[in-house]
């Protein structure tokens, strides 16, 4: 793919910084004029299947027309206003709105602008939840392999990698723990009942570990490590950042769950994907260790854009639509359909653990040269499928489908019978 650069790609390339890109080899970052459905467009009009959700953001397609109406609407009445002491409609319809469809003890809702925003606002109730309390808890227990973003807090409480290690020694401590299985899961309450009493508190993402390959544990597992918490009064702060909103199958990855967090964290398929908005709530019991004439005792955290109007109408058309029967049997037939492919796809020579929850399809493409190699197949698997028109960005050796819930029933073989094919074609 070393074609011509168009003019786009060099105006970017003389200005733009993009995330995650070593700038350096980045020699195809691709100019998008519009996305529709499931489908982005290129400068020479050439479409590709957004089969990764954009980052795993895209819920109903591009350019919901619903969605973009509401947002339209929402900006020629109000567009922004400061959200310390003001408030507007859409704030408080979306929290009433989002609180029913939660854990029942979810009571509050905090406002910020991205996913590693809500896991820092959750971190910072937890610790100053203790502080309030004049209790001294200081350390804070995460999953190996975790990512909960790449702020310095979100940062400390996920995996340390190769992204992490120029910062490492401003990260605080944290103590890792596997996640849960049978076999571990007696060893893992040994250990959290060891230094429970100086524990602020529990991070997890519930179910699926995305950004560390697509990871997937047990919710009988998870549920016996959350009551477990419970009793040793440990704080949970459950990150569906990425689970949220119908992803695992399920409205929430909490719905696989019989024991309540006591924070959630959401942004990713909050707006549909369409603004940034993050979203954190808690417990009454969480609210109010803040409630207090002590003015020390209030939560000092805020964003200029919190609850921003237009983030929280595109939220409560995204969530409109979500819980329309269309879209949740639109979830059910996709699960179907991976949970029918893997039974193909698991005997492919050329791949391993198969595995899904709802609608995220992930495998692990086999190697045996270890990573180094990978990286460069993983290269060319991600050119092979553009060429194909299809977005699959590979995680190290683990390919994944997370669709917007749109994709028809003919779109999502469509994909799956490429991705046979370039299997085919990459067996050593
Ligand atoms: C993506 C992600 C985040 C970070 O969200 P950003 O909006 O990218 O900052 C946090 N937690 C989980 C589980 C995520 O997948």
């Amino acid at each position: 793919m070393n074609k011509v650069k168009t003019s786009l790609q060099k105006r970017d390339k003389d200005v733009n910084w993009h995330p995650y890109t070593q700038m350096k080899t980045a020699d195809n970052i691709i100019p998008i004029t519009k996305g529709k459905g499931i489908y982005l467009y290129d400068e020479e009009g050439k479409k590709y299947m957004d089969v990764v959700s954009s980052w795993w953001v895209t819920l109903h397609g591009h350019s919901h027309p619903y969605i973009a109406q509401r947002i339209f609407e929402q900006l020629n009445t109000l567009e922004q206003v400061i959200f310390a002491g003001f408030t507007h409609e859409p704030a408080v319809q979306l929290s009433e709105n989002l609180l029913k469809l939660l854990p029942s003890n979810q009571k509050k809702v905090f406002y910020s602008d991205n996913g590693s925003t809500a896991v820092e606002v959750a971190l910072k109730m937890c610790i100053q939840f203790a502080h309030n309390k004049e209790k001294k808890k200081t350390k804070i227990f995460a999953f190996r392999n975790a990512y909960h973003g790449d702020t310095f807090g979100a940062m400390s409480v996920s995996e340390k990698s190769f992204w992490t290690k120029p910062f490492e020694s401003m990260l605080f401590e944290v103590v890792f723990i596997d996640t849960p299985n049978s076999e571990n899961i007696e060893d893992l309450k040994i250990q959290i009942k060891d230094l429970a009493d100086e524990v602020a508190c529990f991070i997890y993402e519930p179910l699926v570990q995305g950004a560390a390959g697509m990871l997937m544990y047990d919710a009988e597992d998870l549920n016996s490590l959350m009551k477990f918490c419970r009793e040793q009064k440990i704080l949970m702060i459950q990150d569906e950042v990425f689970t949220g909103f119908g992803r695992t199958g399920k409205l929430f990855a909490a719905n696989h769950l019989s024991e309540h967090p006591d924070i959630m964290c959401f942004s990713k398929g909050l707006t549909g994907g369409t603004m940034p908005m993050g979203i954190t709530t808690c417990s009454k019991e969480i609210f109010d260790a803040f409630w207090s004439d002590d003015q020390h005792k209030t939560l000092f955290h805020g964003h200029s854009f919190t609850a921003n109007p237009l983030a929280c109408t595109a939220g409560l058309a995204s969530m409109e639509l979500l819980l329309k029967e269309e879209t949740q049997m639109n979830i059910q037939r996709i699960t179907q359909q991976h949970s029918d492919f893997i039974k193909t796809l698991s005997l492919h020579p050329q791949i391993e653990n198969a595995r899904q929850i709802g609608t995220i399809l992930a495998f692990d493409f086999k190697t045996g040269h270890g990573t180094s190699y990978f990286n460069e197949i993983g290269k060319k698997l991600y050119n092979e499928f553009l060429q194909r028109g299809i977005i699959m960005r590979p995680l190290g050796n683990v390919l994944y489908l997370v669709p917007p819930y749109c994709i028809s029933p003919e779109e999502l073989k469509f994909v799956y019978q490429n991705i046979l094919e370039v299997l085919d074609q990459f067996n050593d």
